[in-house]
Parts: C-alpha cells; sequence; structure tokens
C-alpha cells in the first residue's frame, strides 16, 4: 500500500526499483508493510452496518452522511468549517481556487513530498517555488523562506510530511507579515499538532486525504478541507458543486468535488477509532526507538525519525534515513521485511515539472533524503514479533558487512 500511488497494489511493485532490477527470487513478504485487511476485521459488523445504511436510502451526494462527518470530523480537528471532497489533491486544488490562485501567481512549498502538492499548484497555472527541507524534519526549511518571496508569491504551501507538523510559527510569522495565506497540506497528518494546536487549524486551510493509506484512510477516494473562515468555507461549498448555490444556477465556476455519502458512512466509523489507532502508531514509534538503541546500532548508521518536544507526530510513516539504502531494502525483501519509499525522486527532478528548469543540485537536502529514506512498516496491526524481526534484519545487515 502506498501513498504515492491510486492503485495500491501495483503502485508498491511498480515504484521499487530493486525489485524491477532485480533477478534474485525473494520470498513473499512475511506480513503487509500496512495491514488493512487486519484493520477492517476489527470494524466489520460497524462498516457494514454503515454501508448498508446508505444502500438503503439510496442517497449517495452529500446529504446526510456527508454533513454528520463534517461535523464530527470539524470538532475532532478543532476547525468551525470542515468540507469534505472528493480528493487530498482536490482539497489543496479547491482551496487555492477558493483564494483565487492562478497564473501569474506563486505558491510556495517542498520539493520532498507526494506530487500532488506542487501539482495542484502547476493545475492553477500557477509556479510552485520550491524551498528545501530541513534534513533532520523532512519538512520546509523555515530560514529558507523568505529569500524564495517574490512580489508574486501568494500562498505558502508547508507539507506535514508523514505526521511531522512543519515549523509553523516561522511559516505563520512570515505569512501573516506579508499578508500571504497559509495552505496546510494534513494529507498525512491528522490528529497532529503543533504547540498544542492540531494541524489543520493553524493556516488559512487545512487539506486532508482519506486514500486507503492514510492514517483515517476511506474505501477509496476522498477528502477534506478545513477553514475558520466562514467566507471561505462558503466559497468551498460552491466551488465543490460547480458553483451552484440552488440547482442549475451558477454563480461562480466550480467543479464537481463531493465526497461520498458511503465514503462519509465508513469514514464516520472509522473517525470512532483513530484516537486508538494513532496511539498504536505512537507507540510503535517508541517501541523502534528503543529496539533501535538495543540493537547496538549507533545513531549515524540508523537514524530514526525526529521527534520534536513541540509536536505530537502522528507516524504516516515511519521513516528512517540510512546509507546504502538501497541495498539494505533488497536484503530486508530477501529477508520477507516489507518496507517502502517515500519519495525516490523529488518533484524539481520529475520529468512533470522540468518546464520551471530545476537541475540536480538545487534542493540538496531533498535529493540527499531521496537517496537515504526508508520507510519501516508501523501500522497498529504490526506484531511485536514482526517490528523486532524488521529491526533485527536491520542490524543483520550492518554486521554483516562491517
Ligand atoms: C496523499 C497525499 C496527497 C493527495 O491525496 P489524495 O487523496 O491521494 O489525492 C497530497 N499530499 C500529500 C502529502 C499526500 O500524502
Amino acid at each position: 500500500m502506498s501513498s504515492t500511488g491510486q492503485t495500491a497494489d501495483v503502485s508498491v511493485k511498480n515504484s521499487s526499483p530493486s525489485a524491477a532490477a532485480s533477478m534474485v527470487a525473494a520470498p513473499p513478504a512475511a506480513f503487509e508493510f500496512l495491514d488493512l485487511k487486519a484493520q477492517f476485521a476489527t470494524i466489520r459488523e460497524e462498516v457494514i452496518n454503515a454501508v448498508t445504511a446508505v444502500m438503503e436510502s439510496q442517497q449517495f451526494i452529500l446529504g446526510r452522511e456527508v454533513r454528520l462527518f463534517e461535523e464530527e470530523i470539524g470538532k475532532a480537528i478543532g476547525s468551525r468549517h470542515a468540507i469534505g471532497c472528493a480528493s487530498g489533491s482536490d482539497a489543496l486544488l479547491l482551496a487555492m481556487m477558493a483564494l483565487g490562485i492562478g497564473p501569474e501567481d506563486e505558491v510556495i512549498t517542498t520539493p520532498f513530498t507526494f506530487v500532488a502538492t506542487a501539482g495542484s499548484i502547476a493545475r492553477l497555472g500557477a509556479k510552485p517555488v520550491f524551498v528545501d527541507i530541513a534534513p533532520d524534519t523532512f519538512n520546509i526549511d523555515p530560514s529558507r523562506l523568505e529569500a524564495a518571496l517574490t512580489a508574486r508569491t501568494k500562498a505558502i504551501l508547508p507539507v506535514h510530511l508523514f505526521g511531522l507538523p512543519a515549523a509553523m510559527d516561522s511559516i505563520l510569522d512570515l505569512a501573516k507579515a506579508k499578508g500571504m495565506a497559509v495552505i496546510e497540506d494534513a494529507a498525512q497528518a491528522i490528529g497532529a499538532s503543533y504547540s498544542g494546536r492540531p494541524v489543520g487549524t493553524l493556516g488559512t486551510f487545512g487539506c486532508f486525504s482519506f486514500f486507503p493509506s492514510k492514517n483515517l484512510g476511506g474505501a477509496g477516494d476522498g477528502g477534506l478541507i478545513t477553514t475558520d473562515d466562514p467566507a471561505l468555507a462558503e466559497r468551498l461549498r460552491l466551488l465543490r458543486v460547480h458553483g451552484s448555490s440552488s440547482k442549475y444556477h451558477h454563480s461562480i465556476l466550480g467543479t464537481n468535488s463531493r465526497l461520498d455519502a458511503l465514503q462519509a458512512a465508513v469514514l464516520r466509523v472509522k473517525l470512532r477509532h483513530l484516537t486508538e489507532w494513532t496511539r498504536a502508531r505512537q507507540h510503535r514509534a517508541e517501541r523502534y526507538r528503543r529496539l533501535f538503541r538495543e540493537s547496538g546500532l549507533s545513531e549515524q548508521m540508523v537514524v530514526t525519525p525526529h521527534a520534536p518536544r513541540d509536536s505530537v507526530h502522528v507516524y504516516n510513516q515511519f521513516s528512517i534515513r540510512v546509507r546504502e539504502r538501497d541495498r539494505l531494502r533488497e536484503y530486508m525483501r530477501q529477508h520477507g521485511i516489507p518496507t517502502e519509499i517515500y519519495y525516490p525522486v523529488p518533484l524539481h527532478l520529475q520529468p512533470a515539472f522540468s518546464y520551471l528548469g530545476h537541475k540536480r543540485g538545487d534542493f540538496p537536502q531533498a535529493e540527499l533524503a531521496s537517496l537515504e529514506v526508508l520507510a519501516l512498516p508501523v501500522c497498529p496491526e504490526l506484531k511485536d514479533s514482526h517490528q523486532e524481526d524488521v529491526v533485527n534484519t536491520v542490524a543483520h545487515f550492518f554486521r554483516q558487512r562491517n
């Protein structure tokens, strides 16, 4: 399962350079990187009942389920308004449409993220302006923001990558001083907080995704935008239904981007379990740190994710940094241990963004991270023994090389 691809199983196989290049047969993974079947088994009845109720109502577009879900998740996130939409990518797109961002505008963001972050900026005809990441957090480096500002900068789009909030104080201060909007890409970070404030409530907008591999994943695609601004919330509600407040009357140009009632029904069930699942992820992360300490590997060999005191990390991914990442990954694969790479190519080096004219060396920290990151399984359903296997296999790899 991958947050980089839309058909999860296929994307995992195709995104693995070692799997494609290697002719050596490996045993099938001993367990799942993300075990959604095991998760479903724990909520099966609740989900089936919720889905059945929607089928019986035959109300699939917006309506009661979506309204209730928006109320419940708005409360859970701590935002006044929560607007469901068709995907996390659309959440970003709609947020920027609500701000009127388009050609001639620039939006500052990170090159080390899923393609949708910068893709949605470009899709509106605006220019994504990349700022390199801080190596310890993988998030946009606040000390480099000011140098990227121009008279055309309309917004900053930080990503809370892997579930760790970006350095929001610096970002918000700068945005305020320059009169810019802040759009939080919180697709991987539902439930995370920064200085006691939940992500999605810090900027002008928070954008969330319910892609199945996210911490709150639906039974398909879905997304959400949060805002405290009632006028912007109203605009978003119009934009997602072709700018229509009454049937066939269109005040502004929008699009079709709604959250399905079926998705809302499933998400309402899963939202009730989110706190417990998040705690399980955090527990797994702490256990990884302890197991790596006990393994005797030096902290230089395996760098575990940074956990700043002022933030709550929700570990959509537990990404370590290692040298010889590709060899380690292949060794893990040979031993039946599933891992993933988020992200193997930073956005400024993707062919889709070649028109921006960037070259290797422009964002060295993002480039280095793309060579060194390795995501280890951290889902709530992971067994203790499997987690020990993960750490032992990493330890074996480094021991046999020294
Ligand atoms: C998943 C993701 C998105 C897009 O969400 P979709 O629901 O898949 O469209 C955007 N940004 C980041 C950082 C993501 O991880």
